[in-house]
C-alpha cells in the first residue's frame, strides 16, 4: 500500500495535534512512535447485491488504533468520502476521547466509502452484513465494540448484531452499542452525544459568566448530533439562528421555528423542503455572529481561511476534528472559548460505555440514571481540562489531549513492550 492513502488532511491534522501535545508532555519518544501509528488497519471489499441484480464492490475500513486501556470502541461511518486516511485519524482521536474522559476503553474507528442516502434499504442491510463478516473475526464484545457515526443509525448497529450472533450461534448483544433498546441497547443514548454537547456548553457559559438562556446559537449539521444540540438549546431558552445540512444553511436573526425543523427533519430525512429563514451557504453560516457556534457535520471546516471570520464567543465542536491548528491559534487570539472534539462530543461514547456495561451485566438502568451518570463523568472531565488549562496557560485543546495521552502513556509504560 502506498503511504499516500494514510495521508488526508484530517490524518495530518490528528499527527500534528498529538506531536504538539506530545512534546509538551516530554513523552517518552518510545511510546511517541507506537502511538502515532495505528495498531492494526483492515481494508475489505464489500461486495453487495444492488436491487437491479448487479453486485457492486464498495470498500470497508476497520482501524484500531491502541487498546491498552479496554477493548477498542468507535463508530462505523457510511460516506462517501471515507478513506484509510480519515478512519485512521477518528480512530486515534477515540483513543484519546475514551482517556480523557476515564472509559476502560480503546480507540477505533470503521466506514464503508458509499452514500447511504442512495441506498435502498435492502442495498443497506446488504451491505451491513457483509461488512460485518468481513470484520467479524476482528471485533467482539471483548475486543473490538462498533457503535453508530455519521451515515448510520440503530437500524445499521441491529444488522450489525444480529449478523455477528448468528455467526457465534446465540445473541450478543454486547458487540456492538448504539442498537435498539429492545435488543439491549440502552435508553439515551441516541440523544447523548448532542446532549453532552450541551451539558459542555453550559459548564462553559458558567465559567464565562454568561447566562445561558437568551443566548445565540449557530449549528452546522443536523443529524443526530445537530438535531439534539438544537433541540436541547432551544429547551434551555437559547434562540438558535441558524441550522444547517448537505441541503444548505438556514438564518433568521429572530430564531428559528426548532420544533418544525425537527418535523421537516424526520419526514425527508433531511432539510430538504424547509422554507423557515433565509437561506445561506454552509460557510456563512459559520460566520454568524452569535455566542454559541457547534460545528456538528465534517472534519476540518474551520481553518486558517475563515477562522478570522469567526464571530462566536463559545466554539462547541459537535463534530471530530472540525478546526484545524492554524484555525486554534487565531480563535485563541480572538479568546475564542474552545470546547474540544474529544471533550464535547464525548457523551456518545459514555454512554456506549454505559451501553455496554449494562449488557454484560444484563441489568438496565432508567433514562435518568443514565443520563445524570452522563453529566456527571462529562461536568468532571470538564473541570479537569479547564483547570489544567489555567494552570498551565495552555489552550483547552491541547490540555484535552495531554490528559488522553498521558494516561494511555502510563498504560503502556506499565506493560511495557511485548517483543
Ligand atoms: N461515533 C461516536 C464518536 O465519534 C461514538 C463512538 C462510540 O460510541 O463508540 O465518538
Amino acid at each position: 500500500m502506498s503511504r499516500d492513502e494514510w495521508q488526508c488532511p484530517a490524518s495530518e491534522l490528528a499527527m500534528k495535534q498529538f506531536d504538539v501535545a506530545s512534546a509538551k508532555l516530554n513523552l517518552d519518544p518510545n511510546v511517541a512512535a507506537r502511538l502515532r501509528r495505528p495498531g492494526r488497519a483492515m481494508i475489505v471489499s464489500v461486495p453487495t447485491r444492488m436491487d437491479d441484480g448487479r453486485v457492486h464492490v464498495f470498500t470497508g475500513y476497520r482501524v484500531q488504533h491502541n487498546d491498552v486501556l479496554g477493548p477498542f470502541k468507535g463508530g462505523v461511518r457510511y460516506h462517501p468520502e471515507v478513506s484509510l486516511g480519515e478512519v485512521s485519524a477518528l480512530a486515534m482521536w477515540m483513543t484519546w476521547k475514551c482517556s480523557l474522559v476515564g472509559l476502560p476503553l480503546g480507540g477505533a474507528k470503521g466506514g464503508v466509502a458509499c452514500d447511504p442516502a442512495e441506498l435502498s434499504r435492502n442495498e443497506l442491510q446488504s451491505l451491513t452484513r457483509r461488512y460485518t463478516a468481513e470484520i467479524l473475526n476482528f471485533i467482539g464484545p471483548e475486543v473490538d465494540v462498533p457503535a453508530p457515526d455519521m451515515g448510520t443509525n440503530e437500524q445499521v448497529m441491529a444488522w450489525i448484531m444480529d449478523t455477528y450472533s448468528q455467526h457465534k450461534g446465540h445473541a450478543v448483544p454486547e458487540v456492538v452499542t448504539g442498537k435498539p433498546v429492545a435488543i439491549g441497547g440502552t435508553h439515551g443514548r441516541r440523544e447523548a452525544t448532542g446532549r453532552g454537547v450541551v451539558y459542555m456548553i453550559t459548564e462553559a457559559a458558567n465559567y464565562l459568566g454568561i447566562g445561558i438562556t437568551g443566548c445565540t446559537a449557530v449549528v452546522q449539521g443536523f443529524g443526530n448530533v445537530g438535531s439534539v444540540v438544537t433541540q436541547e438549546l432551544a429547551r434551555l431558552g437559547v434562540t438558535v439562528i441558524g441550522v444547517s445540512d448537505r441541503t444548505g444553511g438556514y438564518f433568521d436573526a429572530k430564531g428559528l421555528p426548532v420544533e418544525k425543523l425537527l418535523e421537516v427533519a424526520d419526514k425527508n430525512h433531511s432539510l430538504e423542503g424547509c422554507t423557515y429563514g433565509e437561506m445561506i451557504t454552509n460557510e456563512e453560516l459559520l460566520e454568524l455572529k452569535c455566542d454559541i457556534l457547534v460545528p456538528a457535520a465534517l472534519e476540518m471546516q474551520i481553518t486558517e481561511e475563515n477562522a478570522g471570520r469567526l464571530q462566536c464567543r463559545i466554539l462547541a465542536e459537535g463534530a471530530n476534528g472540525p478546526t484545524d491548528l492554524d484555525a486554534d491559534s487565531i480563535l485563541a487570539q480572538k479568546n475564542v472559548f474552545v470546547i474540544p472534539d474529544i471533550l464535547a462530543n464525548a457523551g456518545g461514547v459514555v454512554v456506549s460505555y454505559f451501553e455496554w456495561v449494562q449488557d454484560l451485566q444484563n441489568f438496565f438502568w432508567t433514562e435518568d440514571e443514565v443520563n445524570k451518570k452522563l453529566r456527571d463523568i462529562l461536568t468532571k472531565a470538564f473541570h479537569e481540562v479547564l483547570n489544567l488549562s489555567l494552570k498551565e496557560d495552555v489552550g483547552m485543546r491541547s490540555v484535552a489531549l495531554m490528559i488522553g495521552i498521558k494516561r494511555v502513556a502510563t498504560a503502556m509504560l506499565w506493560r511495557s513492550l511485548y517483543a
